[in-house]
């Protein structure tokens, strides 16, 4: 079952400038439901830009975007918007957490965005939070927690529309490797059991190696590397 599908996406900043830049190149991929994708490059890449273009953020220049079995270039921003809401969480290296809200309340605020009362809103809230293991925390602000409670917030927050696909960027980037692990690991079992999908920019190869699959990206095309041992 088909979740995402990059097909010959092309994305160039600043085309016929001096500071032109081709960052992605005729780029394909395509997510099934149920599977977690590792994007190992280096800095510099394009892993944002495609994340970006994938998430709906930004459009190719060249090259068709599918979420599920909908072609999403010519939809209109406001379609790609609803889209995005309903069918996309995001996790960055950052949590962006609103500081002055309570982690339920982070959790609780995309919910109302998409039209649930806050009481509903909530109460999902505590569910989901309960799902990465910081139940009885939904009253603390950010601030109080450490950086891989934070982190899970944030996951949780990803997860509050029950999205098909998961889009993280170097989710535990910011984190010891113990915290990052550990991260991971919630991450993977609330992927698998939504049986979502998620596409993971990671420089870590070990949990790269615990994903599904791992594809590259060189020269603005995307490779399937062989299989970590
Ligand atoms: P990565 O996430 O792999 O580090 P990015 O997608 O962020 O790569 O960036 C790829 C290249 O494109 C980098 O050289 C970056 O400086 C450049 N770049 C990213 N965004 C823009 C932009 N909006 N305008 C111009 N250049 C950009
Ligand atoms: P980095 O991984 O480079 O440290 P961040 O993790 O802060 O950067 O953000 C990654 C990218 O996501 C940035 O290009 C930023 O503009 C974008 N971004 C950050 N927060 C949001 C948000 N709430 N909604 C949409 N895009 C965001």
């Amino acid at each position: 079952d088909q979740v995402l599908k990059l097909e010959n996406v092309s994305r160039i900043y600043a085309p016929g400038t001096a500071r032109e830049l081709q960052v992605l190149d005729q780029a394909s991929l395509s997510v099934n439901a149920g599977e977690m994708v590792a994007l190992m490059a280096p800095s510099g890449a394009g892993k944002s830009t495609l994340l970006h273009i994938a998430g709906l953020l930004d459009r190719p220049d060249d090259g068709e975007v599918w979420l599920g079995w909908v072609a999403m270039n010519g939809r209109s921003e406001r379609q790609r918007t609803a889209a995005r809401r309903s069918e996309i969480g995001f996790v960055y290296q950052f949590h962006h957490l609103l500081p002055e809200f309570t982690a339920a309340e982070n959790v609780a605020l995309p919910q109302m965005a998409e039209g649930r009362s806050r009481s509903e809103a909530l109460t999902r809230a505590e569910a989901l939070l309960a799902e990465v293991g910081l139940a009885a925390r939904g009253d603390h602000r950010p601030a109080q927690m450490s950086g891989g409670e934070q982190q899970r917030v944030a996951l949780a927050r990803a997860l509050a529309n029950r999205p098909s696909l998961l889009l993280a960027d170097e989710p535990t980037g910011n984190l010891d490797p113990a915290t990052a692990d550990q991260v991971f690991e919630v991450m993977m079992r609330v992927v698998r059991d939504s049986d979502s999908a998620a596409l993971i920019a990671t420089h870590n190869p070990e949990l790269a190696a615990r994903m599904d699959r791992i594809i590259r990206l060189d020269q603005g095309r995307i490779t399937e590397a062989p299989r970590l041992v």
